[in-house]
């Protein structure tokens, strides 16, 4: 299957998606996550309209912004768990951070930003919700530590939550995405973190109907990564 159909097939899914729970299919944005995938991919994909594109390796996301440096209007949101040592790599091309887990980080991806002389980099808390030992992201009794460093910092600007439910069990997954919504109504709702980052190609259906406002489909769009 072309990226092109793959895409328009994954759209009509987000679309019907939202319809179901009764939200506007405009409430929810497609980031096309494209790590590891060449840049001929994400022009193809650019072609067929995709704007936002997520990687999780900053050093790739870097490679392919200065590759693609020629779109101007590409948007790469940085999915990754993310090293302080690797922010500066993000820190002026990346449209949003999803990711964002601990004190130490935030302070750093604030300095690189501010040495960047851009705009204020948007950035999500990454929570985990199911409290995975194996997994990144903040515990949920550590989101208003992170909101209150994220505040105190003119360089950053919290948009909301993001997570990774267990992988291969839709009810699972539909636990942690209907948590991570409770967690953000106990933190201010929508006003304070308009953003609901969940959901990925097994899930996204799933998310959707469970309040997310960011998808980030890799596999349904580009293919299997071997
Ligand atoms: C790889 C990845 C995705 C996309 O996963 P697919 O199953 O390929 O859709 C989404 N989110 C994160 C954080 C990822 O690392």
């Amino acid at each position: 299957m072309s990226v092109a159909v793959a895409l328009a097939e994954v759209r009509a899914r987000i679309d019907a998606a939202a319809r179901a729970s009764g939200r506007d299919p405009a409430e929810v944005k497609l980031v096309a996550v494209s790590k590891t995938k060449p840049v001929e991919a994400i022009r193809e994909a650019y072609a067929a309209g995709q704007r936002a594109f997520g990687e999780n390796y900053a050093q790739e996301l870097d490679a392919k912004a200065r590759a693609l440096a020629d779109l101007p209007d590409l948007e790469w949101h940085f999915i990754g768990h993310l090293q302080s040592n690797k922010a500066k790599l993000i820190a002026r091309a990346a449209s949003l951070v999803h990711t964002v887990d601990s004190v130490a980080l935030v302070r750093e991806l604030a300095r690189r930003v501010e040495a960047s002389g851009r705009a204020a980099l948007p950035v999500l808390v990454e929570v985990n919700v199911g409290n995975e030992p194996q997994k990144h992201g903040a515990a949920a009794s550590e989101i208003d530590e992170l909101m209150v460093a994220i505040a105190a910092q003119p360089a950053l600007r919290l948009r909301g939550l993001m997570t990774m439910p267990p992988f291969g069990d839709p009810e699972a997954a539909r636990r942690v995405f209907a948590t991570l919504a409770s967690l953000r109504s106990l933190h201010g709702g929508t006003a304070v973190l308009p953003e609901l980052s969940m959901g990925m190609s097994q899930d996204f259906e799933i998310a959707i109907a469970n309040g997310a406002t960011l998808v980030r489909v890799g596999t349904a769009i580009f293919g299997g990564r071997g």
